[in-house]
């Protein structure tokens, strides 16, 4: 069986060990192994955290291919396997055993000083003032205004990110199999002066959201955080976010259950 693998890990010495065993079980099954990414490989394997697997996603720019996650991290939300479990990795992919899970990607698309960026998070994208100042944003849904919203930002989380930055602000865990983009208000401001929504939205895959800098407030730029990974902007005219046509594959084993993960890990 001539299959191309290539694997992407972290340097703690668990993944380094992992890697070390990973690598001489599939070379005695026949595999090509590479440690350096290639486009045209059968699948990519990422060992080390949800932390690892997002880097790799973006490192290698959204892979088409799919990909195998061994949990050598603390959470494991994108990671499948656990690293004594290889021998059961190699039997059910070699055997064909397994399902391939798509995951939607949410996508910023930013126009400032007359020019036009984009940025595509798995998780999600954050939408804050630079330099910790506040925002002020008029929010519309759709081509219909909502408000004004004031507060310190805006998180636009997929479903598979629902359980990360969003669930530490109190956003709801979305089941995957719901292609809903949620909006979570980051200590939104409520006074006499401002009214901001104070618990998360949900959005239709086929909606977006519209974000534009309120002129009427003090001029600041804008800080837009897509998986951890972060910019800035002056002069922002206008924000749109919606899903990205992007999508991930995830392999996944028969044993996967998304309600047990969340059980295992949160409760
Ligand atoms: P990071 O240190 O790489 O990750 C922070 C934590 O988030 C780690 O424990 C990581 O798990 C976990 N995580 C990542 N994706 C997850 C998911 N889909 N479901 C559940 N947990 C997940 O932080 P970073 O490089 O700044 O940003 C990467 C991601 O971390 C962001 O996309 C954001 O969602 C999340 N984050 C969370 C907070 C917060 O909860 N207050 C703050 C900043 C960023 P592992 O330990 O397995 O790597």
């Amino acid at each position: 069986m001539n299959r191309k693998i290539c694997i992407f890990a972290n340097e703690t010495s668990s993944s380094v060990n992992t890697v070390k065993k990973l690598i001489r079980k599939l070379d005695n099954v026949g595999f090509s192994v590479s440690e350096k990414f290639c486009e045209d490989a059968d699948l990519l394997v990422v060992v080390g955290g949800d932390g690892t697997f997002i880097e790799a996603i973006h490192k290698f720019n959204f892979p088409k291919m799919p990909i195998i996650g061994i949990n050598t991290g603390h959470l494991g939300f994108f990671q499948e396997i656990m690293p004594d479990r290889l021998d059961d990795f190699i039997f059910n992919y070699t055997n064909d055993r397994y399902s391939v899970q798509t995951l939607s990607t949410v996508r910023i698309h930013i126009k400032a000083d007359g020019k036009e960026f984009s940025h595509t998070g798995l998780n999600e994208v954050v939408i804050t003032g630079a330099s910790s100042y506040s925002v002020h944003l008029n929010i519309s849904i759709g081509d219909r205004f909502i408000e004004r919203f004031s507060g310190d930002g805006l998180l636009i989380s997929t479903p598979a990110g629902s359980t990360a930055y969003n669930y530490s602000l109190g956003g709801s865990i979305v089941d995957p199999r719901l292609n809903v983009l949620q909006v979570t208000p980051i200590a939104p401001m409520n006074t006499t002066a401002y009214r901001s929504f104070t618990s998360s939205i949900l959005l239709p895959s086929d909606l977006s959201l519209g974000a534009v800098p309120d002129v009427s407030a003090r001029p600041s730029g804008i800080r837009i955080v897509y998986d951890g990974y972060s910019c800035e902007y002056d002069n922002v005219e206008e924000m749109t976010v919606s899903f990205s046509d992007i999508k991930v594959h995830l392999m996944r084993f028969e044993s996967y259950d998304f309600w047990r993960k969340v059980k295992s890990k949160f409760l």
